[in-house]
């Protein structure tokens, strides 16, 4: 906190200086506070102002709630959270208690505070935990998240939560409400506010880790393709480096001039890029990607005949979900699995767009070193450490590098045994399902007892991590799971030296690496952390100098392989923050348009009037290009238009209208129209009733055209990514089509708005009611 170490001292001081104060109220005098608060903020003082009371009083209630009194460090934070940045805080620091501070204060206002963090679990627990503070205050708060398992909230439950001041919840529901609430039809289906503040738990993991994954809300099925087996055949018989190459450490993958021509000739094309084999070109790169840059047991796992992915980032088991943009599908024709119906993309958005959408963000996260430059560029956010309130006395030892993995393996189980016979507890860590099960079959060839940690339910995870810490207990983990539970290390193991971490590879980056050791040493506890890392490991594969086959051409010394690893993890790192902002460019083009098109939709939503004259000077632009594009040079063409999109009786001044003169075809179709609608207005009599009519097909010609659309930028991503370019060029490409695509999907909607007004029918019902029938 370099710049406002002063002021922070200063606020720090004032907020200790309430504390006596506080104390002397009674429960009912700490809750009017609230009240006072609000009546102070609507004459127009600010929450900074009102900042040292506030935090006075919440810790005050923190202590007569849960017994917990917020520490100096603890109030530093949460300024440090107010104002809209990280709080790196170490594992154990109490993060969650920590909190409670903030999020009174944000709201205060009215307009609701929000907490996300990573998982259900954990919403659920800390709310539970917490919720009794702000009931003290006088606040509501609110779960925003179901129980695993249980069907989403109806419209009534959630408009209630998310009214609450508080809500705790996670960063995917409040994504996907964002994306499913823009699908409704009418105002009383909304239930959002405008975002207002959000501190966001463990945010390392959910502003970088996770970050660029869009959530996305699937619709009616594609047509199913039949190119994905085909486009593998295809694949499989190129050579990588001939006609085809791939960057390991980018994952990018394009065919080369060889390729192209092998193209060509397999599928009798005479040019493979024209537009007209947009889908033959992306099945091919699908399938180009899913040979190359998708490993079994690594990224996925083939069961009971289909396929399941691995989360890269926990190891876990993603049932139910499904790679986007035919990814898929592509893997499944690899392996040759019966290929799943593909579903069009209806919504999507990143978490690097939806939390820039709330005024104000703040988050904590054990560490998020080395990546200070990339959040504050990303997000406008700083990072800012905060101290321990003990100092930290875990001993982080040198790791341990060796040539081939089965050498590490056999050190790191050495190790484990030496470990074992002194009683402390240990916590081994791997990066993925397949490593961490091959260290638990040889924990259990050599007899040792031990909990395994991967693809299992959250709320058992957490049960396992905090049995973690007791003497003689041995854990076998992928790299978070069980985050944001604490292991508690019990007396008699802190006796015998506190938890072992064992790290059984080099991780993608330093910062996984420090969440890694910081589960050990919590609160001055005293432990230890040894990393053990190979040139067989994964990451070496991937982002290292030296292909795998020469590895073990040559003997190294520990600090030629220190110093190989340490740049794969660079590179590593530095590929992976390039997808990151590869991610958010693409994002900021498809935002730009969402945001308009939902601004629309509100709009129109709201019961913004339509004017006549707007809908007939759009219908006279649609005319003239249809015109333009021949529609009337020819009695047979005109007379196709009119019943394709204004009316199925041929109009009485039809056979009047000179084709050659375009001008005169315009004003016939722009009359046509006119009359289509007087006709519309004349049989619903009513003018209120007409404009809700009207407003139903603009809405309904929206939102077929940006379903269209939001599908058709999803696949373009994958297009554009393996075009072989640089990444720069990648994103212009990208931004230029979708623009492209964008202007025409406009011009869609006009067209379809047209013809909806025109054709569609409306009769009364037997009981009086309107029945509409789109064309
Ligand atoms: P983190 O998320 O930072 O790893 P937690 O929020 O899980 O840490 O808190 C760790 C433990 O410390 C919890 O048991 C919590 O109750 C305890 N704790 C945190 N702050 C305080 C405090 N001010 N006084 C007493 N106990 C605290
Ligand atoms: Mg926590």
């Amino acid at each position: 906190m370099p710049d406002n170490e002063a002021a922070n001292r200063r606020l720090i001081a004032q907020v200790n200086a309430f504390e006596k104060p506080m104390r002397e109220l009674t429960d009912a005098q700490l809750r009017d506070k609230t009240r006072e608060f609000r009546e102070r903020l609507a004459q127009g003082e600010q929450l900074d102002g009102l900042l040292p009371e506030a935090y006075a009083v919440v810790r005050e209630a923190d202590l007569r709630t849960v017994g917990k009194f917020p520490y100096e460090n603890q109030v530093l934070a949460a300024i440090v959270m107010h104002r809209g940045d990280i709080a790196a805080m170490k594992t154990g620091e109490g993060k969650s208690l920590t909190a409670t501070l903030p999020l009174y204060l944000n709201a205060l206002t009215g307009r609701g505070a929000m907490l996300v963090t990573v998982n259900g679990y954990l919403a659920r627990r800390d709310a539970e935990e917490f919720r009794p503070v702000f009931e003290l205050l006088g606040l509501r708060l609110a779960i925003g998240v179901q129980e695993a398992g249980a069907p989403d909230f109806s419209t009534q439950e959630k408009k209630a939560i998310y009214a609450a001041d508080v809500i705790y919840t996670t960063s995917d529901k409040v994504g996907f409400d964002y994306l499913l609430e823009n699908l409704a039809g009418t105002s009383e289906e909304k239930y959002l506010r405008p975002f207002n503040y959000v501190l966001i738990d463990e945010a390392d993991a959910i502003l970088l880790d996770l970050a660029q994954m869009p959530l996305v809300i699937s619709g009616s099925p594609r047509v199913q393709s039949n190119l994905y087996p085909l486009a593998d055949a295809f694949v499989a018989t190129l050579r990588d480096g001939v006609e085809y190459e791939y960057d390991e450490s980018t994952g990018v993958v394009g065919l080369t001039d060889d390729g192209i021509a092998a193209g060509n000739r397999f599928f009798r094309t005479g040019n493979l890029y024209a537009p007209e084999y947009f889908q033959l070109n992306r099945h091919i790169n699908l399938a180009l990607r899913a040979r190359t840059g998708f490993k079994p047991m690594r990224d996925y796992m083939v069961l009971g005949g289909s396929l399941v992915l691995l989360s890269s980032v926990t190891g876990r088991l993603l049932e139910g979900n499904k790679l986007q943009g035919g990814l898929h599908q592509a893997i499944e024709g690899r392996e040759g699995l019966e290929i799943t119906t593909e579903n069009r993309a209806m919504a999507s958005v990143t978490y690097q767009h939806l939390f820039l959408m709330f005024d104000r963000m703040g988050g904590m996260t054990g560490t998020a070193k080395g990546a200070e430059k990339e959040l504050l560029r990303t997000y406008g956010t700083a990072l800012v450490e905060i101290p321990t309130f003990r100092p930290v006395i875990r001993v982080d030892e040198p790791d341990v590098v060796v040539q081939t993995l089965d050498e590490k393996e056999r050190l790191v189980l050495d190790y484990l045994e030496e470990v074992r016979h002194t009683g402390r507890p240990i916590l081994l860590t791997t990066s993925s399902v397949a490593s961490s099960v091959r260290f638990s079959q040889h924990l259990l060839d050599r007899g040792i007892e031990h909990n395994l940690l991967n693809a299992l339910s959250e709320a058992k995870e957490a049960e396992m991590v905090r049995e973690a810490g007791r003497a003689g207990a041995i854990t076998v983990a992928t790299l978070i799971a069980g985050r944001g539970t604490d292991i508690k290390v019990e007396a008699d193991a802190k006796e015998l030296g506190g938890l072992v971490i064992i790290g059984t590879e080099k991780f993608p980056n330093q910062r996984i690496e420090g969440q890694i050791r910081g589960r050990a040493g919590r609160q001055g506890d005293p432990g230890s952390s040894r990393f053990y890392a190979s040139m067989e490991d994964d990451l070496f594969v991937r982002f290292g100098s030296i292909k795998p086959e020469k590895v073990r051409a040559k003997r190294r010394s520990a600090r030629s392989m220190r110093r190989l690893l340490d740049r794969a993890q660079f590179t590593s790192e530095e590929s992976a923050s390039g997808a990151r902002k590869l991610s958010k460019d693409f994002e900021v083009a498809m935002a730009r348009q969402r945001d308009l098109v939902y601004a629309v939709r509100d709009e129109i939503i709201g019961g913004e009037p339509v004017t006549e004259r707007d809908v007939a000077g759009l219908a006279a632009d649609v005319f003239a290009e249809a015109v333009a594009a021949g529609a009337g040079d020819s009695p047979g063409a005109l007379m196709r238009y009119v019943f394709d999109n204004l009316t199925y009786r041929l109009p009485p001044d039809f056979d009047s209208v000179d084709t050659g003169d375009r001008a005169q075809v315009r004003a016939f179709l722009e009359a046509t129209f006119a009359r289509a609608v007087q006709e519309k207005r004349d049989t619903l009599a009513d003018p209120a009733v007409y404009a809700r009519f009207q407003n139903i097909v603009f809405l309904k010609s929206i939102d077929v055209a940006w379903i269209e659309q939001v599908d058709f930028l999803e696949q373009l991503k994958t297009v554009v990514q393996d075009r072989n370019m640089a990444q720069h060029k990648v994103e212009y490409e990208y931004r230029r089509e979708a623009f492209t695509a964008f202007e025409e999907m406009k011009r869609r909607v006009d067209r379809d708005i047209v013809r909806l007004l025109s054709l569609s029918r409306i009769e009364r019902g037997a009981d009086g009611g309107l029945i509409l029938q789109f064309a």
